[in-house]
C-alpha cells in the first residue's frame, strides 16, 4: 500500500490485515511506557485544512507511540490566510521530507491531488463530503472488537447521509467485512444512487429495530448551502436516535462530534450500549497500524511491528 485515498482501493484481506496489525497494537496502550521504536527517525506531517478533534489528536499519538517525528500544520494561522495555494502548501512542507501526510481538506479529491505532487505516502482524513477511509477502518475494528465477525450483521447508517464521508466510507467496509447495510433518513439527506454501493435505502426509522447496529450521523451544516430540513427540531422528532427507538439489544456509534438533541439523545449517547468513547480510542491502533503499513508493509519488510523498521538510527 502506498497511500491511504479511498477505502475503495482496500480489499476485505487489507482491511482484516490493517485491524488485526491494530489488535497487536493495543497491547501497546496498555503498557506503562506507551510507545515502541517502530518508526523510529520517520516524519509523519499533519496537514489539516478543516477542524478535527479526534483525527488529528489521533494521528498525533499514533505517530508518537510508533516514535515518528511529528510537524501538525493548520490552515488558520498559516500561510493559507494570505493565500498560499495548496499545491504551494504541500511543495513548501514538503521541503521538510515528510514520510507520511495526513491531509483533511473541504475538497473532495485533495488527497488524491496531493499525492501526485509529493513522494511522501497520502493518508485522506477526509476530503469533503467523498471519503474517511481510517474511520470506517476504526469502525470495523471497534465493531469486530466487541461482536466479533460483521458477517450478516445489520448496520443502519442514519442522518445526513448526503454531506458525510463517514457515510460513504463505511458503507463500503461494511459490506466489504459482509455486513448488511440500511442507510436511513430524509429524502433531501440520501444521495440518489446511494444503492450502488451495495445498500437499502429507507425514509423512516420504522424498522429501525430490525437493525443490531445504529451508526447515527451529525448534521453537517458546514456542507449546506440551503435548508436541507425545515428544522433541526423537525428533523429529530422524525430521524432522532433516542431512548424510544434504541433497543436494549442494539449498540449504537456515532463518528463524532456529536449534536446532543438532534441526531441522538443525551440519554443513548451516555448509555452502555454506545460505543462512541470505543471508537475514540480505535481511533489511535487503527491509525498507529495504517501508518505501519505504509512505512513499512508496502516495501516488503515483514519486521515486528513493535521493533524499528530500519537499521539503528546515527545518534
Ligand atoms: N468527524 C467526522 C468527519 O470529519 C464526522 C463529522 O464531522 O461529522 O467527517
Amino acid at each position: 500500500m502506498n497511500h491511504l485515498l479511498s477505502i475503495e482501493e482496500l480489499d476485505r484481506a487489507a482491511i482484516e490485515r490493517i485491524v488485526d496489525r491494530a489488535e497487536r497494537f493495543a497491547e501497546v496502550a496498555d503498557r506503562e511506557i506507551k510507545k515502541v521504536p517502530t518508526l523510529r527517525g520517520r516524519m509523519v506531517l499533519n496537514l489539516f485544512y478543516e477542524s478535527s478533534t479526534r483525527t488529528r489528536s489521533s494521528f498525533e499519538l499514533a505517530a508518537k507511540r510508533l516514535s515518528a517525528d511529528v510537524v501538525n500544520f493548520s490552515a488558520g494561522g498559516s500561510s493559507v490566510e494570505k493565500g498560499e495555494s495548496l499545491k504551494d502548501t504541500v511543495l513548501t512542507l514538503s521541503a521538510h521530507k515528510p514520510d507520511v501526510i495526513v491531509i483533511r481538506t473541504p475538497w473532495v479529491g485533495a488527497a488524491e491531488l496531493v499525492s501526485r505532487w509529493c513522494s511522501a505516502a497520502i493518508v485522506n482524513a477526509g476530503d469533503g463530503k467523498h471519503e474517511h477511509p481510517t474511520q470506517a477502518l476504526l469502525d470495523v475494528y471497534t465493531l469486530r472488537r466487541r461482536i466479533g465477525s460483521l458477517d450478516g450483521l445489520s448496520v443502519w447508517i442514519v442522518g445526513d447521509v448526503t454531506h458525510s464521508r463517514v457515510a460513504r466510507s463505511n458503507i463500503i467496509a461494511l459490506r466489504k467485512m459482509g455486513a448488511k447495510v440500511t442507510v436511513a433518513g430524509p429524502p433531501t439527506l440520501i444521495p440518489r444512487q446511494i444503492e450502488a454501493l451495495g445498500c437499502e435505502v429507507r425514509y423512516t426509522l420504522d424498522d429501525l429495530h430490525t437493525a443490531d447496529v445504529v451508526y447515527a450521523l451529525r448534521m453537517q451544516n458546514e456542507r449546506m448551502t440551503e435548508a436541507w430540513v425545515p428544522s433541526l427540531r423537525e428533523y429529530a422528532a422524525w430521524y432522532q436516535v433516542n431512548g424510544r427507538r434504541l433497543r436494549p439489544r442494539q449498540l449504537l456509534m456515532h463518528p463524532g462530534p456529536v449534536n446532543r438533541g438532534v441526531e441522538l439523545s443525551g440519554e443513548v449517547v451516555d448509555s452502555p450500549q454506545s460505543l462512541i468513547s470505543a471508537q475514540v480510542e480505535a481511533g489511535v491502533v487503527v491509525r498507529m497500524a495504517v501508518l505501519y503499513e505504509l512505512l513499512s508493509g508496502a516495501r516488503g519488510e515483514t519486521p515486528s511491528p513493535l521493533h524499528p523498521t530500519r537499521s539503528p538510527q546515527p545518534a
